[in-house]
């Protein structure tokens, strides 16, 4: 598993939870950007990726940069499809709590404890056996899938 280490940066706010630590199970970190693991319960297959820099909005970033982060999220959510056949797969970028750029790439299931509400809503039913249990791949093999893809598209160092 990578460690997580804060960008030195200009822009490193010692405030904000997503500059100071890696926020959840750090899957790759490149020089521009990472992806974790959320460690949620209720959603086991539910990761971020992070642009390391902090930023706020999305148009903060170049075209270039906006690009190349899609194209993280675009592998990600492929690994979700292929190894756990979701029912969706749910993208999203609020930032309205940690105000540095992330977006969401969480696979859904007509089962999970949310569906068909966003995971931010009020849940909708108990899910038993555990979410994590019910997937058809491990996370930790989720994870080194995931990774895998993605350092396909790390710039380099
Ligand atoms: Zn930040």
């Amino acid at each position: 598993m990578p460690v997580f280490h804060p960008l030195e940066s200009p822009a490193f706010r010692p405030a904000c939870e997503l500059c100071r630590e890696a926020g959840g199970v750090l899957v790759f970190q490149s020089v521009q950007w990472r992806v974790i693991r959320a460690e949620d319960a209720a959603f086991p297959a539910f990761y971020r990726v992070v642009w390391r820099a902090h930023v706020a909005e999305w148009s903060d970033l170049s075209l270039a940069e906006q690009a190349a982060l899609m194209g993280v999220v675009g592998a990600v959510e492929r690994v979700l499809r292929d190894a756990l056949q979701p029912t969706k797969i749910n993208l999203a970028s609020l930032g309205n709590v940690v105000p540095h750029l992330h977006w969401h790439v969480i696979a859904r299931f007509d089962w999970d404890s949310h569906f068909p509400a966003p995971v931010w809503a009020a849940p909708a039913r108990e899910v038993a056996p555990a979410p994590a249990a019910r997937l058809r791949t491990g996370l930790p093999e989720l994870d080194a899938r995931v990774a895998r893809a993605v350092a396909a598209l790390a710039p380099a160092a």
